[in-house]
């Protein structure tokens, strides 16, 4: 199926319209795509406490963005994601 993606956190493929997309902005900077509209290198993660909690560690999110990201802006994607769940 062509709209599967794949959970950075737990590795399980699903419709992306069900998971939470993450990009990369030109800074190196991840935000979350709310409307999935955003161009860029994009990952997914499922909408659940469990793959939110290790997919925005910075170990992880580096892996799939293959590049240094910052600490902080990991605990913004986090607290952000944990209020919306
Ligand atoms: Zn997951």
């Amino acid at each position: 199926m062509k709209n599967t993606r794949m959970c950075i956190a737990c590795r399980i493929k699903l419709d992306k319209l069900k998971l939470i997309k993450l990009v990369k902005n030109k800074n190196n900077v991840i935000e979350i795509d709310k409307d999935k509209i955003k161009p860029g290198r994009g990952a997914y993660l499922c909408n659940n406490a469990q793959c939110i909690s290790k997919g925005t560690e910075s170990i992880c999110l580096q892996k799939a963005f293959k590049c240094k990201i910052d600490d902080e802006n990991c605990k913004t994607i986090r607290n952000e994601l944990v209020r919306n769940l």
